[in-house]
């Protein structure tokens, strides 16, 4: 059975809202709190071509928009809504806060206007996969699912237009991050699902244990009726998760008769031992999407799902692009894009997923990780690692006694080494481990270029 709403129904008519920051979030609550009849200032200390965009959409409606710097009216707000990009440690947020205003995140916002149940997912890597996975199994005559938050559409964008549209059978499907989830009051999932837990972002917070705070945060509002999903096999999640108000329910590689559905060498059963699916049938590659799944499948049982649909979506997802994605084969080699792979803990599944022989392009902006901690995956696969970017000597240096290394410029050299270097059979992999800043504005931008480099290999 599926539970309620989030409904807070407060009313902003009439009343000055304050948005800070103008991505996609902050764009999002501002034409929601306009709808909702309050007088919106949006103020973003920086200035780039989307925030413009964005800024002139909003006058376009009537809205007010600072752009470039904070003026003092953003003081004249009674409420504040801040963009994940905004710190909670931000100098403006602690002297709102020090004025008495009250300060939410826009995740929060949206949440009390949400007449359905959400599915909040959280967790250091897989969340995109698995939001999409989950909103694919649940896209059945009886549900009408919808995704967002981190991803695609903001939340409040999402809420807006269902007060316009009013839809049946709803469930918010949404993508978190810890960021997200500073400064939430009343926001309460009806599942909440932690994938993993390992020490990403700690540039924003001062120890681990702060991050894992900031993470659980999400299941406070939570009560009995109401459900938590977790990865057994991560060790703080199994520490922390426990004890609590909600129902929990664990899902697992390792761990057997725990969970809804158990792992053996071939396939994944049910609890009532029947067969969901042979191993061999999942169309995602690598033992972390299997991890994914097994949490898309949990969460969809717990909504109501049956297992034959879970089945069909475990075997026909594609997967999302950027993620391990395949490009092409060009000669008997085959070419992945793992551009998302900002971390060194996506780095190491992605090289536990193939047998073949890698060559591996890493490189960007270092995010502080230590390059060594991914040398036990090396499993002699990897024959060489292409340095690229500001990252490129770092790495180099701390991989030098476990590897073969090419250092290089950037993508399209690294792209023409592979090109030139790889035998059939080989898997060329871009698994950066870095963030893409350096040398691009996104890690999308850093996909996209990486596919058009092998396409033009391609058809050269
Ligand atoms: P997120 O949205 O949390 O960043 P994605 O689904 O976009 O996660 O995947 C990001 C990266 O993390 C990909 O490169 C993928 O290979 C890796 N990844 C995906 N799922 C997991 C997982 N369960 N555990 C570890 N790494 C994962």
């Amino acid at each position: 059975m599926i539970g309620n709403s989030n409904k807070h129904n407060t009313d902003i008519n009439n009343l000055n809202v304050t948005i800070i920051g103008l991505g996609k979030s902050g764009e999002g609550a501002a034409n929601l709190a306009h709808f909702l009849g309050a007088s919106v200032f949006v103020s973003d200390a920086s200035f780039n071509l989307d925030i413009r965009k964005r800024s002139n959409s909003l006058e376009s409606i009537g809205i007010e928009v600072e752009i470039g710097n904070h003026s003092n009216k953003i003081f004249d707000g009674e409420l504040w809504v801040i963009s994940p990009g905004v710190s909670q440690d931000s100098p403006v947020v602690k002297e709102a806060k020090s004025k008495g205003i009250s300060v939410i995140s826009e995740i929060e916002f949206a949440s009390w206007y949400a007449d359905y149940p959400i599915v909040s997912v959280t967790g250091s890597n897989g969340k995109t996969t698995t939001v999409n996975l989950i909103n694919k199994m649940c896209n059945t005559n009886s549900f009408n699912p919808i995704l967002g938050g981190n991803v695609g559409i903001a939340f409040s964008n999402i809420i807006l237009n269902d007060l316009k549209n009013k839809p049946n059978n709803r469930i918010y499907i949404l993508e978190i991050s810890s960021f997200q989830l500073e400064h939430i009051f009343s926001f309460k999932p009806f599942i909440s699902v932690f994938l993993n837990i390992t020490p990403d972002h700690l540039d924003r917070y001062s120890s681990m244990s702060e991050y894992v705070k900031a993470k659980l945060d999400m299941v406070r509002n939570q009560n009995e009726k109401d459900h938590i999903v977790f990865n057994l096999d991560d060790t703080i999640l199994n520490k922390e998760l426990r004890n609590l108000k909600p129902q929990t329910h664990g899902f697992s590689i390792e761990k057997k008769n725990q969970t809804m559905f158990n792992v053996n060498a071939t396939k994944i059963c049910t609890d009532e031992n029947i067969e969901l699916i042979d191993l061999e049938e999942l169309s995602l590659p690598g033992k972390h999407n299997l991890s994914n799944a097994l949490a898309a499948a949990t969460v969809s049982r717990l909504i109501g799902i049956p297992n034959h649909q879970i089945k069909k979506i475990m075997s026909n997802f594609s997967g999302v692009e950027h993620r391990l994605e395949y490009v092409m084969e060009i000669e008997g080699v085959s070419y992945y894009n793992d551009s998302k792979a900002t971390n060194l803990d996506s780095v190491k599944v992605a090289l536990d997923s193939f047998d073949q022989n890698i060559l591996l392009l890493m490189g960007g902006k270092d995010k502080g990780g230590n390059f060594v901690d991914i040398i036990p995956h090396f499993k002699d696969k990897v024959k060489k690692i292409i340095t690229f970017g500001q990252a490129r000597d770092k790495i180099s240096i701390a991989l030098r006694d476990a590897v073969r290394l090419k250092k290089v410029n950037d993508l399209r050299d690294a792209v023409e080494f592979c090109h030139l270097n790889a035998v059939p059979g080989d898997i060329v992999l871009l698994s950066p481990g870095c963030a893409s800043f350096d040398q691009f504005s996104n890690f999308e931008k850093r996909g996209f270029e990486f596919k058009k480099l092998v396409k033009e290999i391609a058809t050269a």
